[in-house]
């Protein structure tokens, strides 16, 4: 590991004027990704600005009737929250689907969506990466890739976003908040990470001198009908090979609204919105999921050894589904 300053910031004012003043500067909360990605040397910092000390720590009622989530709240104190297990279960459901008790205490809202790939090539710096250094090539492509997408990859890379919170976040159609040089600004939580393109190397759309400041929660929470399905290789503490977040309104056996996110599957939480609209107004039928499933995994393509997650993914959307409309409350 490369030696580096330390320094703890009081406002988020502060803050984004030291990360904005040095481009070898990061942010430091929780941890429980950059310190490994330190310790690989993956990431190098010359800095770390601490930012636990800013007050983004609470979890408050919006005005229009929604939740917001600090960017510092920890994913346990999250999960745990009696009214993100009342209003949005689907996101309690998902935080406990991932990592270890001692990582969900220690990792932060603002530092789960901004966790880099758990790729293996990514990590070992014995070996060429574009995300990791640009232009040095895929070895993914050719490689091993059980764990890798299926759906919006490049010929530049075919990471996946390795988070189980952010697939709730998307399906519930969050809004991250982000202060920089700027001032304050919105970024809709489909447009927050990236497909990797022509720049793998950049994650999300938050510009160098911003920072997470909360994440907010419409009021819809969907949570009479919902669930979380999570498929891997190990029953806990591994990320997932597909997972689906599915949340419905129902009217009887009527579906009024439909959202679905997969994770496991691409270079950020999946959607398709057009698929979802083929549930408006259908009846929750295992043939109207399948219909559905076929749809969202129609542009799939597999690598050689994650070619099994087209089929599962398709096996998991419909499995989640029919978990969701047959819900009890
Ligand atoms: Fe690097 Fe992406 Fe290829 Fe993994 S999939 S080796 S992160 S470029």
């Amino acid at each position: 590991m490369k030696s580096f300053s330390y320094t703890k910031s009081d406002s988020v004012v502060l803050a984004v004027n030291e990360i904005a003043g040095d481009n070898a500067a990061k942010f430091i909360a929780g941890g429980t990704n950059l310190i490994d990605l330190m310790k690989e040397n993956v990431a190098r910092p010359r800095r770390l600005i601490d930012i636990t000390r800013l007050p983004l720590d609470k979890i408050e009622d919006t005005e229009d009737g929604g939740l917001r989530l600090g960017a510092l709240v920890t994913n346990a104190d999250t999960a745990y929250n009696e009214q993100v297990e009342k209003r949005y279960p689907l996101l309690s459901k998902a935080i406990l689907a991932g990592a270890s008790p001692q990582l969900r205490n220690m990792a932060t809202t603002g530092g789960n969506l901004l966790q880099r790939t758990r790729c293996y090539y990514f990590y070992d710096t014995a070996t060429p990466c574009n995300k990791r250094e640009p232009g040095t090539g895929c070895p993914a492509i050719n490689g091993y890739n059980r764990i890798h997408a299926i759906l919006g990859t490049s010929e530049q890379c075919i990471a996946t976003h390795p988070s189980d919170m952010c697939v709730a976040l998307a399906a519930l159609e969050a809004i991250v908040r982000v202060t920089g040089n700027n001032g304050e600004r919105i970024i809709p939580f489909a447009e927050f990470h990236r497909l990797p393109g022509d720049t793998p190397q950049i994650d999300t759309n938050l510009q160098a001198d911003e920072i997470i400041t909360a994440v907010d929660l419409p009021t819809k929470g969907f949570a009479k009908n919902y669930t979380y399905l999570k498929l891997r290789d190990r029953t806990s503490y591994a990320f997932a090979l597909v997972s689906v977040a599915a949340a419905l309104e129902m009217d009887g056996d009527e579906i009024k609204e439909a959202r679905l996110a997969l994770g496991g599957v691409a270079h950020k939480p999946w959607r398709n919105t057009e698929a979802e609209a083929m549930l408006k107004g259908k009846s929750a039928t295992r043939e109207n999921f399948q219909t559905v499933a076929e749809a969202i995994v129609r542009d799939a393509k597999g690598f050689g050894h994650n070619t099994f997650k087209i089929e599962l993914a398709k096996r998991a959307i419909v499995h989640a589904l029919k978990q969701a409309a047959e819900m009890e409350q």
